[in-house]
């Protein structure tokens, strides 16, 4: 097993502000069994390369070449210059790195307008007079949105600043449009995700590669890059789970997905990969998977004859950050609504109290679903001890539960060893209800 080196991928996009936590669990729990990997998240990655003042160039010699395009996009494209000429310092400025910047873009006459700054309602009832730092974001996220209106109106329909080709991914019932869309040529952003993913490839030796697809808007991109994958470097294994194939691929039977990889595994990552890493390195058939799509005598077949039990949620280890580019994230704040800042402002250490829902009694839920029905809560302990490690990973002190629902005894718990601990932190629960 220690020859496998694990190339851990969150393809674009998810969130612009905090990586998604996936790649995070599994790379803790790789650590558990002492198998090195790498993660990376190409969502955050692409973006930082697309909106530089040479993916700017790019993106504009491309839309210049587009007819008929709507008095939007030409009023974007004759203030090109405007717009490139500051592209890296708001940047800078939404990733925490250029503070004194707002005091410019509030005066509103640093960035360029286009349709988006039509929305702007009342800015002062919004951020009152000394909230230069929210308003300064706000505007600075309209003016990356009306790149983002260019960008999908002549360059890319598929680009969105959360999601990639996500109508693809939501009409996966088919394989057939996904199919004919791999065989196009690709696009910018293919690009700019291939080659990022290249000079990963060639860094790091990965033996395994692993994507992670949370959302139907990172499955176009993933599809793409295992493509690139079996082309360039046909010995290297390629992966998927997720949320995504967890709720979606359940019933998959077309076997021109496994062009473009090698396995799919359903519900927690953890024991259906380790048996992959363990089947590749020949210590387990082909039949001993778990939970695991593959191609066998050019037949879909779902392999789950392991008779390994998963692994327990306190024994999957603590989320690990490294690797991942955690100043370079952006805060942006696209609703003046405060309550939407916690999936646009600021980046958060992702953890969860339980595995499964406590609760299990909503009617419009599909509670048979593994990492629904299957509930266990962890010790306040562990958890606190898992917080204490992230605070010196990452240096940031506030944590965002993502539980399907926070269990209330836990929660009390975990308070009351906080209290006990005298630790600083910043909690904030969130319910799935
Ligand atoms: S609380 Fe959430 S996860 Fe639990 S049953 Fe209700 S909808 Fe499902």
């Amino acid at each position: 097993m220690s020859q496998a080196k694990l190339l851990l991928i969150t393809p674009p996009f998810t969130q612009l502000n905090t990586p998604y936590p996936a790649t995070t669990y599994i790379k803790g729990y790789l650590n558990t069994l002492g198998i090195p990997s790498f993660q990376a998240d190409l969502g955050i990655e692409v973006i930082l390369h697309l909106f530089s003042k040479e993916g700017l160039k790019q993106i504009f010699a491309q839309a210049k070449k587009q007819r008929n395009l709507s008095n939007n996009a030409l009023r974007i494209i004759i203030l090109e210059h405007s717009y490139v000429q500051i592209i890296e310092e708001v940047i800078t400025f939404l990733q925490h790195k250029n503070p004194t910047l707002a005091f410019t873009i509030c005066e509103r006459s640093f960035l360029p307008e286009a349709s988006r700054f039509e929305q702007i309602d009342d800015l002062e009832w919004s951020f009152g007079t000394i909230g230069v730092q929210d308003k300064a974001k706000y505007l600075a996220t309209l003016y990356l949105e009306d790149l983002g209106d260019l960008i999908s109106e002549a360059v890319d329909p598929y680009f969105g600043f959360s999601r990639y080709a996500e109508r693809l991914g939501m009409s996966a019932s088919s394989y057939d449009t996904l199919h004919s869309k791999l065989q196009e040529p690709v696009t910018l952003i293919d690009t700019i995700t291939l080659e990022l993913l290249d000079v990963l490839i060639q860094k790091e030796g990965p033996t395994l590669i692993c994507f992670s697809i949370p959302f139907p808007g990172n499955l176009y991109s993933a599809l793409r890059c295992g493509q690139f994958v079996k082309r360039n470097y046909p010995k290297i294994k390629i992966a998927m789970g997720g949320g995504y194939p967890n709720t979606e691929l359940r019933s998959l039977s077309d076997p021109r997905v496994f062009e473009v990889l090698d396995f799919i595994s359903l519900d927690d990552g953890e024991r259906p990969l380790r048996n992959i890493i363990e089947h590749l390195a020949g210590k387990k058939s082909i039949e001993q998977l778990k939970r695991t799509f593959c191609l066998v005598n050019q037949k879909v077949q779902y392999v789950n004859g392991s008779t390994d039990v998963d692994i327990s949620f306190h024994k999957t280890g603590t989320p690990d950050y490294s690797d991942l580019l955690l100043n370079d994230y952006l805060s942006v704040i696209e609703v003046t609504n405060s309550m939407h800042r916690l999936w646009s402002d600021g980046r958060w250490n992702k953890l969860t109290m339980a595995h499964g829902c406590y609760w299990k009694k909503c009617s419009f839920c599909d509670i048979s679903l593994d990492y629904i029905k299957n509930y266990e809560p962890i010790s306040a302990t562990i958890l606190c001890d898992r917080m204490e490690t992230l605070i010196n990973q990452t240096g940031v002190s506030g944590f965002h539960f993502v539980d399907e629902a926070a269990p209330p005894s836990i929660m009390k718990e975990l308070a009351l060893e906080l209290i006990k601990r005298k630790d600083e932190c910043d909690l904030v629960d969130q319910y799935s209800v």
